[in-house]
């Protein structure tokens, strides 16, 4: 079971409470990048075994949007934070470094 907290009214729910919505932190090429680019960043997603930074909508609670560090094979949350951040919070990147000394936070 996935128990993950909304960083925004702090309730603390399984994941069907939430609606997943991929990947987070994804950049948008230029518009000069490309055709690869754009196919790369609409249809491309890691799936990776270990840490993975996730969008996550609280469905049914305060719908708001949030992202969530977690583990994909053990499924520990490193931690959850508003979907507006551009990149993770030092506490959870040093949480995950903590654990898993060789994951890279996105650039
Ligand atoms: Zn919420």
């Amino acid at each position: 079971m996935l128990l993950l907290t909304c960083p925004h009214c702090h309730v603390t729910a399984e994941e069907t409470e939430f609606a997943p919505g991929g990947q987070a932190h994804l950049k948008r090429p230029q518009p000069e990048a490309g055709d690869d680019a754009f196919e790369s960043y609409m249809f491309t997603r890691p799936n990776p075994m270990g840490v993975h930074l996730e969008r996550w909508r609280h469905a049914y609670g305060c719908g708001k949007w949030l992202i969530a560090a977690r583990c994909t094979v053990t499924l520990e949350v490193f931690g959850t934070y508003p979907a507006q951040t551009a990149a993770p919070p030092a506490e959870i990147v040093k949480k995950i470094k903590k654990k898993r000394p060789e994951w890279e936070a996105p650039a």
